[in-house]
């Protein structure tokens, strides 16, 4: 006698899961800190900060320079210098590759764009670093955009902010990306001999060479509320010094109570912060 016995025709479903997925699909999100749903229009129109618990996802480079800049036309720099590829290199697929897929997918010839325009009234030059494009990674054309960027704040006085949003120096580039780190550092060292104010704004995350040169030579180092930021990853700092790192390790709030840090600044107060930090340097010198 069978007391159990499993229906071959069970409940069936009139719409196949996939097909009934596709309709929400892309309209709501998920908040990683408080696992709340958002509604993405809703998310957007906060500049990507989780209305429920100010948890803030990352903000793309045209998006940021819209959010620092004043809302009138900008002029962009270097828009269309490309990486030549140097070392031919491939990994799980040829680096050329990636980089046209990249440049399509986002518009951008490479992971930064540089603005010129006015911030609260007050001309600057604003770079602004895209995560998507290969981890915001800085190869030859990053570095020469910033160096660029730096240069030209230079030789018309006119302050620079950079938002840095990156994993660090690009492999695929090898030494060529390295070299970038003393380039670009050697170009701030005259912008402080030119007296121009840099501003270094580091979002979530910014790590590696980036850390390593120009996000950490700011004349101010601004951070956004729970951006990652460090040299090496976590792991790899526990298993060269074989000791657990304590909690909060890399965050900007973590930083900043260690002194690497000048400010955290909420995304929407970042603008004023800027402006009046500006005002300090330039107004009272
Ligand atoms: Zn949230």
């Amino acid at each position: 006698m069978t007391w159990f016995k499993r229906e071959k025709k069970s409940i069936e479903n009139p719409t196949p899961a996939d097909e009934r997925r596709v309709r929400t699909e892309g309209l709501w999100t998920k908040c990683n800190a408080c696992r709340a749903i958002i509604w993405k229009k809703d998310l957007e129109a906060n500049w990507e900060v989780c209305p429920k618990c100010d948890h803030h996802f990352r903000l793309d480079a045209r998006r940021r320079i819209d959010l620092l800049l004043d809302d009138e036309p900008y002029t962009e720099h270097d828009p269309d210098l490309v990486s030549t590829d140097p070392l031919h290199f491939a990994d799980t697929k040829p680096y050329a590759a990636r980089l046209t897929e990249a440049q399509k997918k986002l518009g951008m010839a490479d992971a930064i764009l540089t603005a010129e325009g006015r911030l609260s009234g007050r001309p600057v030059i604003c770079c602004s670093m895209e995560f998507q494009f290969i981890g915001g990674s800085m190869g030859a054309v990053v570095g020469e955009k910033v160096a660029r960027a730096i240069e030209r704040s230079a030789s018309t006085k006119k302050p620079l902010v950079i938002v840095s949003c990156s994993g660090g120096a690009r492999m695929m580039e090898g030494a060529v990306s390295l070299m970038q780190l003393a380039k670009v550092s050697a170009a701030l060292a005259r912008l402080d001999e030119a007296r121009v104010p840099f501003i270094s704004i580091l979002t979530d995350p910014t790590t590696g060479g980036v850390t390593a040169s120009y996000a950490m030579l700011g004349d101010l180092n601004i951070a956004e509320p729970g951006a990652l930021i460090g040299f090496a990853g976590p792991r790899v700092i526990e298993q060269t010094l074989r000791t657990k790192l304590p909690e909060g390790f890399q965050t900007a709030e973590f930083l900043l109570d260690h002194g690497f840090l000048d400010a955290v600044v909420p995304r929407k107060e970042l603008k004023a912060y800027v402006a009046q930090a500006l005002g300090f340097f330039l107004d009272s010198a």
